[in-house]
């Protein structure tokens, strides 16, 4: 990565003021027992049982995973083999509301004194990192202290994406929540530096957390340009730093941690009531929708279908889970929201482009931020020539959409790249 490529993109961010209220309770939600990067939970409640607001519903003992709670008191209808939108399944946990919405009487704030304790602490919240990826949070803060020592927390408010304002409003909303967590983490992982990462198309925000970190020594606010995907982990490592996460190496190697800017606020809440991750902050965006653009906290598990009811959307072509470079396109709107969810987006046209021949432009290597080459990326993969597509190094791909984006033949280089790492990885 010796410059920095990528696109610019319309923000599309008419969402941006508008202040997240809560979303109408569901009267049933789905609420899948995967919702993170690692293995899925087995259900820990059965058919019939009454559940509270923030019981634990789903755990595992595998390392790679993150329990699951109850996002409404009521009682456990179903539990059935569930297909998610990525094409995987797990089981699922049918709960039809009571509609009093009451809290578990388990739920009390954590004790947390040391590193280990805010790990603990942070593996029973549920939480997994609220920009995207879905990787459990815990896991990350677990790192090697010794063979990977952290100098720099990156906080992660690029929010590069279009339309999406999820994160704006948590930075607009919570800012405290923000620094205190931020505070929480590096006092007990002894990490004497962050960086608050933010696009300079949000100024407010940006002067919003100059405000309240300008007598903290150990706090900067970093404004980045407006550019996708300025908020990919690899990226805004380089951004922040100056530092390359060369392949095959996490963010720890190179001193640094990068958290979504919501997650590091998430941390905060829990410490200080208790309450598991059990909803989110969901924009809800795109030009089907007609009525009720805006944020809300959205129960997990609550039907995509019911969102686009809300706001008028209900007869949209084209619904993305998160934003349209990386969002997924949803085949069934009864779809629940899950963990990693931060926008909801409803447009009225989803006929994609005709594709056409290569014309070796080379716009999609020019527009690679890592400088891969997706159309030799391409051939590769038709031939199924493996040892090519590794020399060709696919697996760094971050699957950001810019070379497809770029194509002026349409080709569909972002996701041929997704099935070239599936065929490396033999799945
Ligand atoms: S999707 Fe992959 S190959 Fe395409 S621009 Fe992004 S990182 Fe590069
Ligand atoms: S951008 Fe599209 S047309 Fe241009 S070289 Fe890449 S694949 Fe070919």
């Amino acid at each position: 990565m010796s410059k920095l490529n990528g696109i610019k993109l319309r923000h599309d961010k008419g969402t941006k003021d508008c202040e997240t209220t809560e979303f109408p309770l569901p009267k049933s939600v789905v609420v899948p027992m995967s919702q993170h990067m690692g293995a899925p939970c087995g259900c820990i409640v059965q058919k019939g049982d009454t559940v509270t607001v923030g019981q634990k519903i789903g755990d595992t003992n595998a390392f790679m995973s993150a329990p699951i709670h109850s996002p409404v008191s009521g009682t456990v209808t179903d539990i059935t083999d569930f297909l998610l939108s990525n094409g995987a399944s797990c089981k699922a946990v049918h709960i039809t509301s009571d509609g009093h919405q009451t809290v578990c009487p388990d739920i009390t704030p954590p004790e947390i004194t040391d590193r280990q304790s805010l790990i603990a602490a942070v593996r029973e919240s549920g939480l997994t990192g609220l920009g995207g990826a879905g990787f459990p949070t815990h896991i990350k803060l677990n790192y090697d202290t010794v063979k990977t020592p952290v100098d720099t927390l990156v906080i992660n408010g690029a929010e590069c994406e279009p339309y999406i304002t999820s994160d704006y409003r948590e930075m607009m909303e919570s800012p405290t929540d923000i620094i205190e967590g931020i505070l929480l983490v590096q006092k007990h992982l002894g990490i004497p530096l962050c960086k608050i990462c933010i696009e300079d198309n949000k100024p407010e925000a940006i002067k919003l957390l100059q405000s309240k970190t300008e007598d903290m020594n150990s706090i900067d606010v970093v404004p980045l340009k407006s550019s996708y995907p300025q908020g990919a982990e690899k990226v805004i490592v380089y951004s922040a730093t100056g530092r390359i996460v060369a392949e095959g190496e996490l963010p720890v190697h190179q001193g640094t941690m990068v958290m979504n800017i919501s997650t590091v606020a998430s941390i905060y809440r829990y410490s200080r009531t208790g309450m598991p991750l059990v909803r989110r902050r969901i924009t809800l965006a795109g030009d089907a929708v007609t009525k009720n653009a805006g944020n809300y906290f959205v129960p997990i598990g609550t039907r995509v279908s019911e969102l686009l009811e809300f706001c008028g959307a209900s007869e949209a072509k084209k619904v993305l889970y998160g934003g349209p470079m990386m969002g997924i396109c949803l085949y069934d709107t009864d779809q629940p929201i899950i963990k990693n969810n931060n926008a909801v987006l409803a447009f009225k046209e989803g006929k994609m482009p005709e594709t056409t021949a290569c014309i070796r432009c080379g716009k999609c290597v020019r527009t690679c931020p890592l400088n891969l080459m997706p159309l030799a990326i391409e051939s590769a993969y038709k031939a199924k020539d493996i040892e090519e597509l590794k020399r060709l190094k696919v697996m760094l791909c971050m699957n950001c959409g810019c070379c497809s984006y770029a194509c002026p033949a349409h080709r569909p280089l972002a996701e041929i790249n997704q099935l070239a790492k599936a065929l490396i990885s033999g799945k």
